[in-house]
């Protein structure tokens, strides 16, 4: 047979993940904390599992949760949504991206998308049939000229895919963004994916804009979470996402036949765990250290820096070190100086001015970040 998805290649987490594992690099390439869960979390899910939580939970999510969310959300983004019909749990946010996506855009369709974009977006919107249109940032700014944006608007537009705080620049949508936006999708149908899944990493004392804090948005907008980000636990694989009921009931009916519901007593731990708001209101605190010790053991390296607004991947300039492109270099640091990093290049669909930018995860311990750094030192 002939792929039905020949433009797929490995994801570049893997790819890099795996090359940092045969050389024995430390990896700060793929996103993910390398210090253990809360324990209380740990032991709230045992309790849980020990209870007899462990068939289905309901489509959507159980109960509990999605009601702890919608107070949350209510709290911080001072937005109403329903736990029942507005909110819905899922095999973490990739999950939440790849139903929406096939939930809505169809054969023909167009969804724009700002590069460099994780990585997962493109591809779903090819499944579904329909064309990504690029809005390619360039450095040293990555700015949005919301202008120029607007004009890759046409009537085949279904979707416009944003996320901030954004992976891999670390750059946080303004008050101003978000009034762009506003503005540009009022006259449309457009539906809005908004990945919040940084929600809470936001840096220099910035505040998260989230698309739910915006009643013109309302109506069009689905908003994505990871449980994996907030509560350091990527490996669990849950997620959420939150819209309007008219946009959830679409959602749903590709939820209930992807992966129908997700892991229960983890659901379960989860609602009991987040009945206090300093599990995740202290992380943007948390990351800001690690981003500050990351920049300070880093400072006697050739890498450029641009403090990272949010998220927990920081940029890295290596024009003074290497005239390799960004996934050549990317493999030289792994193999040859033992520090495994990612490439953006992989995050934009055409070919990009070479950017000479590569990305580092800081969220690892301290012990991990020095040892890193002393191996840069010499370059
Ligand atoms: N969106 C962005 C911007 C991400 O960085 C990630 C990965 N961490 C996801 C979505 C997917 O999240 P999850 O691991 O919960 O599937
Ligand atoms: N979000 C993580 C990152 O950006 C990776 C998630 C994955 O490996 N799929 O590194």
């Amino acid at each position: 047979f002939s792929s039905k998805f020949p433009s797929a290649e490995t994801t570049i987490f893997s790819v890099m993940s795996a090359l940092a594992q045969k050389h024995e690099a430390i990896n700060l390439s793929q996103g993910f904390p390398n210090y253990p869960v809360d324990p209380r979390l740990i032991e709230l899910v045992h309790k849980y599992m020990l209870a007899g939580k462990n068939q289905y939970a309901p489509m959507a999510g159980v109960p509990e949760l999605n009601q702890r969310l919608a107070k949350k959300i209510d709290s911080l983004y001072g937005a109403s949504y329903d736990p029942a019909t507005e909110i819905t749990i899922t095999a973490g946010a990739t999950e939440a991206i790849f139903s929406s996506i096939m939930a809505f855009v169809r054969p023909g369709d167009e969804v724009i998308v700002i590069e460099p974009a994780y990585d997962c977006y493109l591809p779903a919107i090819e499944l579904a049939g329909a064309k990504g249109v690029p809005y390619a940032l360039k450095a040293p700014d990555w700015a949005i000229d919301w202008e120029e944006l607007g004009q890759l608007i046409t009537e085949k537009t279904r979707m416009f895919i944003i996320n901030s705080p954004h992976n891999p620049i670390g750059r946080c949508f303004r008050e101003e963004d978000m009034q762009a936006l506003t503005d540009l999708l009022a006259p449309t149908n457009i539906i809005l994916l908004s990945d919040e899944v940084y929600e809470h990493i936001v840096f220099d004392g910035q505040k998260h804009l989230s698309a739910l804090s915006y009643p013109a948005l309302r109506d069009r907008t689905l908003a994505t979470y990871s449980f994996g980000k907030t509560l350091h636990s990527t490996g669990w694989k849950m997620g959420y996402v939150v819209g309007a009921a008219r946009l959830m009931r679409e959602f749903r009916m590709v939820h209930q036949f992807n992966v129908f519901s997700a892991n229960t007593a983890v659901q379960y731990a989860i609602a009991e765990y987040l009945e206090d708001p300093s599990t995740y209101l202290g992380l943007s605190a948390f990351f800001q250290a690690k981003r500050d010790l990351f920049l300070d053991l880093m400072k006697d390296t050739p890498f450029q820096f641009e403090p990272s607004g949010g998220s927990y991947f920081q940029l890295g300039d290596y024009s003074q070190i290497s005239e390799l492109n960004d996934v050549d270099f990317a493999r030289w640091l792994t193999i040859e100086k033992g520090v495994a990093v990612i490439p953006l290049s992989p995050f934009y669909s055409q070919e990009q001015p070479d950017n000479k930018v590569v990305r580092f995860c800081f969220a690892k311990t301290e012990e991990t970040l020095a040892a890193a750094a002393r191996r840069l030192e010499g370059l």
